[in-house]
This record gives C-alpha cells, sequence and structure tokens, in this order.
C-alpha cells in the first residue's frame, strides 16, 4: 500500500459486539432449549431480540430465526470441535495477526463444511446477509447501518484519513466529506470466505471503485495461488490499519526507446520497501493489478506519453528560440514537481519514468 489508514473508533463496533456475544456466550456456551433469557447477559441485544419477536418483518424474523437455529446446531456439537472454532473465532477477528503472522491461520465456511456441513451453511446464511442492503442491522432498532450508522462512521472517518487518494492504488481520489457519496467499504479478507468477522471494522476500508469492483472483488490478500499447480499457499498481505507501514517505491527500467510506440511488455517495474516485505507487496500488485494498471498508465497518450513529450514539445520551442538550456531546468523543474507530491496526478509514477527516459539519454538536448 502507498499508505494506511488511521483506524477509528466508533458506536458502529456496537453490532460485531452483538455478533461476539453471540457466538462467545450464547451459542458456544448452548444447553437446554433457546428461549430469551439465554440473552440476558447482554441487556441490549436481549432487549433487541424481545421487540424484534413483536415485528413482522422478514428482517426481524431472518434475525431471530437465525439466532435459534445456529444454536439449536451448537446443542449437538463436541466440547473439542467447540474450542476449536473458538481459538479459530479469535483468528478470524485477529486481521492485523492473519496479515502479518502466516501461522495464524483463520477458518474458512469451507474449513467448517468439512465437518460441519449443516452449521458452515447457515454461518453463512447468517453473517452474508448482516453488511449491505439486504441486512436486518438497517432497521431502526440496530441504528440504521446503511443510511445512518456507516454514513456517520464514513464522515469521521474521511475527515482522520484526508489524504483523498486511493491508498491501494494511488490512481484515483477517494470521495470525502465534500462528496454527497461515499465510498463503498471493501472486506479486504473477503466476507464470503471467512465467518465471524463480517462487521469488524479492521477488516473494512473505503476503496476507490477500480480498486475494489474491476481488481480485487474476492482476490483473496493472503492465500496464493500458484498458477501451475493450482496449489494454495498462505502469505502476508500489508495490513490496511497498520501503525509502522513503511514507505514503497516504484522503481522503473524501460527495455525500448521507442516512446510513441511503448508497450507493457517493453517495462520493468519494481515494488520495494526497506525491510522484507516481499511477500507483501506480492500480495498487493498481485490484488490489485498494480502492474497492468502502471505500465498500462504509462503507455497511455494521457499519461506516460504526454509527459515526455511535454519535455520534447518544449525542446523544440526552444530550438526556434535559440534557448535550448532553459530545456534542462524544465525537466527538472517537472521531476522536482512530481516529487514534491508524489500521491497526486500520479507524480510517484511520473518522476520515476521521467528519470528512467532522462537515463537512457531520450531526454538529453545539449
Ligand atoms: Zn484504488
Amino acid at each position: 500500500m502507498h499508505f494506511t489508514f488511521n483506524y477509528i473508533p466508533h458506536q458502529i463496533e456496537k453490532l460485531q459486539g452483538y455478533l461476539d456475544y453471540l457466538f462467545l456466550e450464547v451459542w458456544l456456551k448452548a444447553q437446554g432449549n433457546f428461549d430469551d433469557t439465554k440473552l440476558k447477559g447482554h441487556p441490549e441485544l436481549h432487549k433487541i431480540y424481545v421487540e424484534l419477536g413483536y415485528e413482522d418483518g422478514k428482517w426481524a424474523y431472518f434475525f431471530n430465526s437465525s439466532i435459534e437455529n445456529i444454536y439449536k446446531i451448537f446443542l449437538d456439537l463436541d466440547e473439542a470441535y467447540k474450542d476449536e472454532l473458538k481459538e479459530k473465532f479469535h483468528h478470524n477477528n485477529n486481521i492485523e495477526g492473519i496479515c502479518k503472522d502466516v501461522a495464524i491461520e483463520p477458518i474458512t465456511y469451507r474449513d467448517i463444511a468439512a465437518k460441519q456441513p449443516k452449521l458452515a451453511k447457515e454461518l453463512k446464511n447468517f453473517y452474508g446477509k448482516l453488511y449491505g442492503k439486504d441486512s436486518p442491522f438497517n432497521l431502526k432498532i440496530f441504528g440504521f447501518l446503511s443510511t445512518q450508522l456507516i454514513t456517520d462512521y464514513d464522515k469521521q472517518f474521511m475527515s482522520a484519513n484526508n489524504k483523498g487518494v486511493c491508498p491501494f492504488c494511488a490512481l484515483s481520489d477517494l470521495k470525502g466529506n465534500n462528496n454527497s457519496y461515499r465510498e463503498a467499504y471493501d472486506h479486504y479478507l473477503p466476507k464470503g470466505l471467512y465467518p465471524f468477522n463480517v462487521l469488524n471494522f479492521h477488516n473494512l476500508s473505503p476503496m476507490c471503485n477500480e480498486c475494489n469492483s474491476t481488481y480485487k472483488l474476492q482476490e483473496n490478500p493472503i492465500i496464493k495461488i500458484d498458477p501451475i499447480t493450482n496449489d494454495k499457499n498462505r502469505t502476508k498481505a500489508f495490513y490496511p490499519y497498520e501503525n509502522n507501514h513503511p514507505d514503497v517505491e516504484i522503481n522503473i527500467k524501460l527495455k525500448s526507446n521507442d516512446i510513441l510506440n511503448l508497450e507493457p511488455a517493453d517495462i520493468d517495474l519494481t515494488i520495494v520497501a526497506k525491510g522484507d516485505y516481499v511477500q507483501e507487496i506480492e500480495s498487493w500488485k498481485r490484488v490489485f493489478g498494480l502492474e497492468e494498471r502502471y505500465k498500462a498508465i504509462l503507455c497511455s497518450q494521457n499519461d506516460g506519453k504526454s509527459w515526455f513529450y511535454s519535455i520534447y514539445d518544449e525542446f523544440e520551442n526552444a530550438v526556434e528560440l535559440g534557448h535550448t538550456n532553459n530545456v534542462e531546468t524544465y525537466y527538472q523543474n517537472i521531476v522536482k514537481e512530481a516529487k514534491k507530491i508524489p500521491l497526486s496526478q500520479r507524480g510517484f509514477l511520473k518522476s520515476k519514468f521521467l528519470e528512467e527516459c532522462k537515463e537512457r539519454g531520450l531526454l538529453d538536448f545539449h
């Protein structure tokens, strides 16, 4: 990532709190028939359950009946498996740990289905509906998740995270508090794969539409699939809320001097950071298609080619005026400007690209 977000504590976290309580205190401790007294230890959740019981709506019915159905399944689970699930529940909510330490292994719905297919199905059905437009959390009793809670969270989030650009690509702006719409929040570890953390905001980040809806989709930052053997390998990934994120540098080498006809195959692009971040960088590049996207920018008429030819045009003007020495200053200023605010106007790519053109003698006009 180009930079990471600051985490913002917010009352929206109460929703994950309800889910944590359900799992740890109600389902894991299931004994005897279910009734509302099983929720008494969490007065707020208890009140919600009782009140939803009087409502007719499908969301109210879905929320309460899911609690009851999953409780019934837990009654039949043996203690050893419950202990295993409890350990994995904590893993799945330790997003920072999962990103940084490959020994912390989260559990997937598929893992659960291998031993308890009915449980996997009910959990996926429940957690799968809790985020988004069709979530029961959009009911007034929960605080209107989509229309109020997330909107308010996003407002606070964006005032504390106001760089204005997507940290995953630095190619697109992120909508902020001056926009009437907000960016969608992405589940960094895909919510279709991992149970227990659907409202854990350490796993949710705003992301530009291109990163979210075109490139990342269901890509999993912590699993690399071998293209030949199809083997799945656990890998480290950047944690979007990391406090000590390294500075990353994007280096560009060209294999051709024909900038007018430059193609992606003519470019070597590497991303480096001080320290051992090989796996994190690899995951970042893979999930967000960075190599393809950055190379396409360098080959684009509006970016790479135009950066190069604006200096070239300046040279041709200078020849007419007899001031060719000024072209060197012009080049230096453009590179300096691009480096000064690297995340603005794709400056991080522009400075490296022009420096490489210079290195290859394409911008020497003496
Ligand atoms: Zn992006």
